[in-house]
């Protein structure tokens, strides 16, 4: 599945092509900017071509949303990516400077300059192509090439961005387009764990994770990888080694599912706490109302999770059903707007929302073929006085919907009921806001452990 580099000239070594991309605490400030650039450097002087794909520094993002915010209620999607796409920017203009001064020749692109074509959906744009000819000739001219992450240029010609955690995506696109041996994401943790290890001290570092799994953890709230690079990981049979920007040594390595040899029944619990509950009540039972209520948000670019329907009660002369499914809260209004026409149109009741809803999974390709997974996860959660709101499965995974303040007792009780963190825990940076707290492997108490 790995690609070989691209051909060298006169016969030399084939030299390997590595994509890096470091996340927003890599490159949190002008120290952190200076290491990031140091690894880029090391690279390049290992004799490989290095392409590396930044992230706006520390919150910059959460921040530019909020300047947004002070100043609109519904801001402009055009504009709001045209503003967002600058954190990432600023990040790779000034790694280049870096670069430049340890002696090496940079050059920083845009998203558009690197040639990210995308579709026209501003704030979630989805990457079509990659015109990477630009790139090819700076890493010919024997530069580092600098991408800022997160962002493309739609087939309008407008700059688009790519989702939150989108600068994942960029590297593993840029990945696939110059057939890079590695892509390496470098992060706050040492790899994909267990769980989350913000939330689960014990977690385990996993060596290697199949493709399928990775798919389902990180749809289901494990953002140490965006869902779509994963995806086209998969799709483009690129090589991601996820690891740790603050320490050396291996990190996870997502793989095709034949190539994983570790097949544990759970592999991970993972958990989001940004879901919203939409309730649809007194829905017509009649063939076409599912679909019309799918459509309507589907067009508007409204990601529907979890979906249950209840038992139909005839409501005069007419069969009623509710129909419940979840969002990320971030489109409950955009959802809200979307299904407000329905409300005549189908002749249904009200629309109610309940924000503060997240979600529990347990995922793991072993559970195919073992029913007692769901029993011992759900009585798990019973004895821990977590009251399961929805449910839903796949063949390797079981997700739970539950309020959102109960989200954190149900991860470690699940993490401990199925025995998920046996292994000794690799101790992270644990100095900034952005850190996983790691519990002491003697003690329990936590410990800061030196950035090298
Ligand atoms: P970056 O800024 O480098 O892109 P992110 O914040 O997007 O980093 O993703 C890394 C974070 O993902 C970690 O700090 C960790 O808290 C969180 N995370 C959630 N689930 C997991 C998991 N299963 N394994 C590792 N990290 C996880
Ligand atoms: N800066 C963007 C975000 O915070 C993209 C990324 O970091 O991957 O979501
Ligand atoms: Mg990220």
């Amino acid at each position: 599945m790995a690609h070989a580099g691209i051909a060298t000239r006169h016969g030399e070594a084939a030299r390997q092509t590595v994509v890096m991309k470091f996340g927003g605490t890599s490159v949190a400030d002008a120290e952190r900017i200076k290491r990031a650039a140091q690894r880029i450097v090391q690279g390049r002087e290992e004799g490989n071509r290095v392409v590396a794909v930044l992230s706006a520094r520390g919150k910059t993002t959460d921040q530019l949303v909020a300047m947004a915010a002070e100043v609109s209620d519904r801001p402009d999607p055009r504009e709001l990516d045209m503003l967002l796409s600058t954190g990432e920017r600023i990040s790779c203009a000034l790694a280049a400077m870096v670069i430049k001064d340890l002696g090496h020749d940079a050059v920083s692109l845009t998203g558009s300059q690197a040639g990210i074509v995308t579709d026209t959906s501003h704030t979630k744009a989805r990457i079509l192509d990659v015109r990477a000819d630009r790139i090819r000739e700076a890493i010919e001219a024997d530069k580092i090439v600098l991408v800022a992450g997160f962002q493309g240029v739609s087939t309008s010609a407008d700059v688009t961005t790519l989702g939150r955690g989108g600068s994942d995506t960029t590297a593993v696109a840029l990945a696939a387009a110059l057939c890079a041996d590695v892509c390496e994401i470098y992060t706050d943790v040492a790899g994909v764990y267990s769980a989350d290890p913000r939330i689960v001290p014990e977690a385990r570092k996993l060596g290697q994770v199949s493709f399928e799994e990775m798919l389902e953890m990180a749809a289901s709230g494990a953002k140490v990888l965006q869902l779509r690079s994963v995806e086209y990981a998969r799709n483009h049979g690129v090589r991601i080694h996820c690891r740790s920007s603050f320490e050396d040594g291996p990190g996870t390595f997502v793989l095709p599912e034949e190539e994983t040899m570790e097949r544990p029944l759970i592999t991970a619990v993972t958990h989001s706490t940004d879901e919203a509950r939409v309730t649809l009540t007194e829905l017509p039972d009649e063939p076409g109302v599912a679909g019309r209520v799918m459509t309507v948000l589907a067009d508007a670019n409204v990601n529907v999770d979890m979906i249950i329907q209840n038992e139909p009660v005839l409501h005069g002369e007419r069969q009623r059903a509710d129909m419940s499914f979840t969002v990320p809260r971030s489109d409950v209004l955009p959802a809200r707007e979307a299904l407000a026409p329905l409300v005549e149109e189908l002749g249904m009741g009200a629309v109610a929302t309940d924000p503060s809803m997240g979600k529990v999974s347990l995922v793991g390709a072993g559970m195919k073929s073992h029913p007692g997974v769901a029993a011992k996860a759900f009585s798990v959660l019973g004895r821990a006085g977590v009251n399961i709101e929805m449910i839903s499965t796949s063949p390797i995974k079981i997700s739970c919907v539950v309020r959102e303040e109960d989200v954190r007792r149900a991860v470690t009780e699940l993490h401990s009921a199925f025995g998920l963190g046996e292994e000794a825990v690799r101790r992270e940076d644990v100095s900034g806001d952005h850190r996983p707290v790691v519990a002491s492997p003697r003690g329990g108490e936590s410990v800061p452990s030196e950035v090298r």
